[in-house]
């Protein structure tokens, strides 16, 4: 009856390097995914020699040594390094805040005016100790940063005024007081020369896979046909919304292929301002230094989530995060299912967070 060591629920990052290992390991593994591709939000497609993220800009990152070395592995990583630029009412900043940013905006040359600035703008606001993104944003960068190039975005990012959502969100990104535009602090950062979906396909190669399969449209028959199940979907939705309905945000993409070399001189640019839509448009070819005569925009909308939409991003406020646990209490007590990755365990994780996890996950069963 059991045809498989593990099920695994979900071909994203998580479920392909949890099948690639036990498979190392002679285990036996059928991946399933409701999508009709592999790869989950890492699932690149060529459009006329580019390769488009086809979920949003997917730019790797890390500071761990393992996971940078387990990557490369699958693929080679080019020298990408993420410097978004921020548009706000025809005026263009850098980001991360740093330098650049500071000095467009005030006018200050050294560190030491910048922080004088800042400090000043802090001192004004009163704020002792932040209890929120928009106190926490104020704090780090002073107020006219949050105004411009941080409140609308987040607003339109969330779907909520800034007051009433949780700090850490902002805490993601860096405040620099050196002229370096890199977005991330990490020691290791690059693009698959190719895209991402390579490195999905070389993991799942040799191993069955079935697409356009949702677990919960066959879940008699599929929990039947292996001795444990790794699920990478919705943790709520696997306890039927037991306990209620975790919150999540979604996105649209809105895709164009355009007659143009160069459509905005850049990878990413963010639109700050709450009135435009969008929160971002990605250049693609930008990724890989593209030659090509035509380019690939996507234009990047948050939007709210109803069942049935796709969850890009969990929401980790403290309603959420109670009701989390509460399911997590569950899964902790079962001992044929593992739960894994961003939906799995309801945590804004990057990519890279989700190969650390997948890995030790993979470790610790195996040794069982
Ligand atoms: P997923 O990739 O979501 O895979 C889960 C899979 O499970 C999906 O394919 C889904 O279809 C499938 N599934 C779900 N439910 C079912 C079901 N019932 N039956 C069958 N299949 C099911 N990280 C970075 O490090 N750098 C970035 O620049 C970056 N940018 C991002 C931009 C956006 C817009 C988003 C949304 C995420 C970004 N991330 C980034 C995060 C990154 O996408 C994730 O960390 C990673 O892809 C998560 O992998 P996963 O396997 O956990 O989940
Ligand atoms: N953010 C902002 N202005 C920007 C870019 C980001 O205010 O120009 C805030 C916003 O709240 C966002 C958070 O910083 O949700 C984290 O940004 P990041 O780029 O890491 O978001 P992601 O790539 O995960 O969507």
């Amino acid at each position: 009856m059991k045809t498989y060591d593990y099920l695994i629920v979900g071909s994203g990052l998580f479920g392909s390097i949890f099948a690639y290992e036990a498979s190392q390991k002679g285990k036996k593994c059928l991946v399933i995914d409701k999508r009709n591709h592999i790869g989950g939000n890492v699932y690149t497609k060529e459009i006329e020699g580019i390769n488009v993220h086809k979920y949003g800009a997917h730019i790797f990152h890390t500071s761990n040594k393992e996971v940078w070395e387990y990557i490369q592995k699958f693929a080679e990583f080019n020298r990408y390094t993420n410097s978004p630029i921020a548009k706000y009412k025809n005026e263009i900043y850098n980001m991360p805040f740093n330098m650049n940013t500071f000095n467009k905006l005030w006018g200050v040359i050294t560190p030491k005016e910048a922080k004088a600035k800042i400090e000043e703008q802090i001192k004004e606001s009163g704020i002792i100790e932040p209890k929120n993104l928009e106190e926490q944003a104020i704090s780090l960068v002073g107020k006219d940063i949050y105004e411009k190039l941080i409140k609308g975005y987040t607003q339109k990012q969330w779907g909520r005024p800034c007051h009433e959502l949780p700090s850490f969100i902002i805490k993601r990104l860096p405040v620099r007081f050196t002229y370096d535009n890199n977005y991330f602090n990490d020691l290791y950062q690059g693009i698959p020369i190719g895209g991402y979906t390579q490195i999905i396909e070389k993991m799942l190669k040799g191993i069955d896979v079935r697409m356009n399969c949702d677990f919960f449209e066959h879940r008699e028959e599929l929990e039947k046909i292996a001795h444990k199940i790794v699920f990478t979907g919705m943790i709520d939705e696997y306890y039927d919304y037991c306990y209620g309905e975790l919150e999540y945000r979604s996105l649209k993409f809105e895709e164009e292929l355009l007659d143009t070399d160069n459509y905005q001189g850049n990878a990413v640019v963010n639109y700050n301002e709450y009135e435009i839509p969008y929160t971002r448009i990605i250049e693609h070819k930008h990724f890989e230094y593209g030659q090509q005569d035509k380019t690939v925009i996507t234009r990047e909308y948050p939007s709210s989530w109803q069942k049935g939409d796709e969850p890009y991003y969990p929401m980790n406020d403290e309603r959420n995060n109670e009701l989390y646990a509460r399911y997590k209490e569950l899964a902790d007590k079962e001992d044929k299912v593992i739960f894994g990755g961003r939906l799995g365990m309801y945590k804004y994780f990057d990519m890279h967070h989700v190969i650390d996890g997948a890995l030790k996950c993979v470790k610790n069963e195996l040794e069982k």
